[in-house]
């Protein structure tokens, strides 16, 4: 067993583990992939001293950082369950395995958020993608869409039209909610297109590829298909708290609630970075935050709170 068991391995996970490790604790990590998030980045230019650096690069700086320390490092693990309630908490992964400790810091993060229409379950990796700098580059040469109008659909439009023959953005709103200047630049570009007040129907394929999408114009209720070869979903992250749902208190977002120290509403379990309810999802905030919450949870077992 553990004195401190951590889920997840993207910034928030690896802090909260060298700090917790620094404090002399015995510390597991659970998790399924060293880097998290970052792991679909390309340049990352606002991890303050580090003027650039590259989303592999991090990641293997994270892992080589867990690496001075004596900490259990469980990767491709995915935690399925977790028994929160008691004095010991049980972190189940699938397969069967668990993981024993009276302190866990949750640090699972977020993912992209999908449609939750027909046909896109199907299509992922074969026409429905979500990383446009991992997957814009299978696209050079033809016509994706890009569903979702904010910051992030109207970058992913941007970086596409300089891959792609062609790029349609699908707003479902009635008007694009990103920054004007990144508006005012895919206007700008013969190839990018832009539709407002548009509801994705179904994503359609032939059973190896997507080959169309359907979308209903929300004002005058006309369904129409687009034929494409891609579709980049950018309608936000959710956090990845399902495993803990019914147990923590979750904001209606999902988000696990944390106080100002990273506490759950269960003593004995914390939770730092993107899975919780903390204000602005940033490389640097997750590293504080689970920098906070080992040093919370070290406290906690001081005063003998746990
Ligand atoms: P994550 O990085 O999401 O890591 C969580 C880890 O937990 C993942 O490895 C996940 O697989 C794992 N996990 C999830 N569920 C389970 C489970 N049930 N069992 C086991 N493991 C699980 N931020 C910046 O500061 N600068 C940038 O330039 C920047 N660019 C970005 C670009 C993109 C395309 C994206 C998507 C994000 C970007 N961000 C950037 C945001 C930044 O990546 C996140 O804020 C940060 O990675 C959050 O760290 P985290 O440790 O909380 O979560």
């Amino acid at each position: 067993s553990y004195d401190v068991v951590v889920v997840g391995g993207g910034p928030a996970g690896a802090s909260a583990a060298i700090y917790s490790a620094r404090k002399g604790l015995r510390v597991a990590v659970v998790g399924e992939r060293v880097g998290g998030q970052v792991k679909d980045t390309v340049g990352i230019e606002n991890l303050i001293s580090v003027p650039h650096t590259t989303g592999d690069k991090l990641a293997s700086d994270l892992m080589s950082h867990l690496g001075h320390y004596a900490i259990d490092v469980f990767e491709n693990r995915t935690v399925v369950k977790a028994e929160l309630g008691g004095k010991q908490k049980y972190i189940h992964a699938a397969g069967g395995e668990s993981f024993v400790s009276p302190a866990v810091i949750i640090a699972t993060g977020a993912s992209w958020r999908r449609l939750g229409v027909e046909g896109e379950a199907d299509y992922i990796g074969r026409g429905v993608a979500f990383c446009p700098h991992c997957d814009g580059p299978f696209y050079k040469g033809r016509h994706v869409a890009v569903i979702g109008g904010g910051n992030s659909g109207i970058e992913a439009a941007i970086d596409l039209a300089g891959i792609c023959s062609k790029v349609t953005v699908l707003e479902f709103a009635d008007e694009l909610r990103a920054d004007t200047v990144l508006q005012d630049k895919a206007r700008s570009l013969d190839n990018v297109e832009i539709f407002t007040s548009m509801q994705t129907m179904r994503v359609i394929g032939d059973g190896k590829k997507v080959t169309a999408i359907e979308v209903k114009d929300r004002k005058t209720e006309e369904v129409k298909t687009v034929e494409l070869d891609g579709i980049f979903v950018q309608i936000g992250l959710a956090a990845n708290s399902k495993s803990f749902e019914g147990q923590l208190e979750l904001t209606p977002r999902k988000e696990i609630k944390t106080d100002a120290y990273c506490r759950t509403s269960i003593a004995g379990v914390y939770a730092a970075g993107d899975v919780t309810d903390v204000p602005y999802k940033q490389i640097i905030i997750a590293m504080g935050e689970g920098a906070k919450a080992a040093l919370s949870a070290f406290d906690d077992r001081v005063r003998g709170l746990i």
